[in-house]
């Protein structure tokens, strides 16, 4: 017998999957990327598990439930029932190409006010392609029999009837299994950010979503300057680096002349010359200069490079442009 374990990563993933596999049957897990989570916690999970691990990509499908979750977003830009739902669908597409009978995940009733009250978890399951095959280990005793329980492929008497905010008995069954490495509870999505899920409205609202520019709204200071036209600026070296890493095709990297210290910025989009000086004064306001004194910039485009020269401006400049 052999399931699909939903793997975020945190303990709730991880102890259902190895509650399973404590009744012999072969867990594989899968865990699923966008631009607004990746697989970083499920792979040290897996590894801590010792199983295999699927990393799925679904951010198109992903992209689409985002224009209207049935059942709406959370305290942010977070659809928590509808992308488990998806997840859960997705993942019951898997079934047949890796073998596997059934789904396990590690909601927990009770544990989260939206998509884990028990019209949460009823409402997640409507969203699933079948009801029946989706297992919840740690709270299958307060929940109704499901098809693996009732066939016998596993021991519900074995199964756990968690349920409530509290973790006192995750850490007691952690500590069972000998687990000690694992992320907090609801790390790892940006969704339930609230700065990223500001510049994401921000960005729908202007562009649409779309993956390229997604992947650039977590870090940085970012500024919209016209309707299709925004830039994004380093706030230290690792995150000048990401923005050179990321910038594509197209974008303009925008930073100050040689002898002057100051951040790397991309600006993606059509710009005119006269809102090329104000992303250049932007830029200047993060350079070693004193206010009102002239910055030389340079930009970068398509193997051409440009040079402008703007005054340093006042915070308050900026900060009209600023997201
Ligand atoms: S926190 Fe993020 S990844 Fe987790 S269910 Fe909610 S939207 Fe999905």
């Amino acid at each position: 017998m052999k399931a699909l374990a939903l793997l975020s990563g945190g303990l709730d993933s991880i102890l259902a999957a190895r509650v399973i596999m404590e009744q012999g049957v072969e867990v594989i897990g899968v865990c699923f990327v966008t631009p607004f989570f990746g697989p970083d916690n499920a792979r040290s999970a897996a590894k801590t598990l010792g199983i295999k691990l699927i990393e799925h990509d679904f951010t198109e499908e992903y992209f689409a439930m985002m224009k209207s979750p049935r059942y709406g977003f959370g305290g942010n830009m977070n659809p928590c029932i509808d992308c488990h739902g998806l997840m859960l669908k997705t993942a019951h597409g898997l079934l047949e190409k890796f073998d596997a009978s059934f789904l396990i995940t590690g909601e927990v009733l009770g544990e989260r006010p939206m998509s884990q009250t028990r019209g949460g978890l009823n409402a997640v399951l409507k969203l699933s392609a079948d009801r029946d095959l989706v297992l919840r280990p740690l709270s299958a005793k307060l929940l109704d029999p499901t098809k693996p329980e009732r066939e016998g492929w596993v021991d519900r008497e074995k199964l756990y009837d968690f349920s409530g905010r509290g973790r006192k008995r995750q850490e007691e069954l952690a500590q069972k299994f000998g687990i000690k490495k694992y992320p907090q509870p609801a790390g790892g999505c940006l969704l339930t950010e609230e700065k990223y899920s500001q510049r994401l409205k921000e960005l729908i609202a202007h562009e649409g979503l779309n993956r390229r520019d997604a992947e650039l709204l977590s870090g940085g200071r970012h500024f919209r300057l016209d309707q299709r036209t925004k830039m994004v600026v380093g706030r230290n070296r690792s995150e000048n680096q990401r923005l050179l890493d990321e910038a594509s095709q197209g974008d303009m990297i925008i930073r100050p002349a040689e002898g002057i210290k100051g951040p790397v910025g991309i600006i993606r989009g059509d710009i005119s010359q006269d809102l090329l000086q104000t992303a250049g004064k932007i830029l200047a306001r993060y350079c070693d200069r004193l206010e009102d004194q002239p910055v030389d910039i340079n930009i970068y485009h398509n193997d051409k490079k440009e040079s402008l020269t703007v005054m340093k401006p006042h915070e308050e400049f900026v900060l009209k442009w600023q997201i």
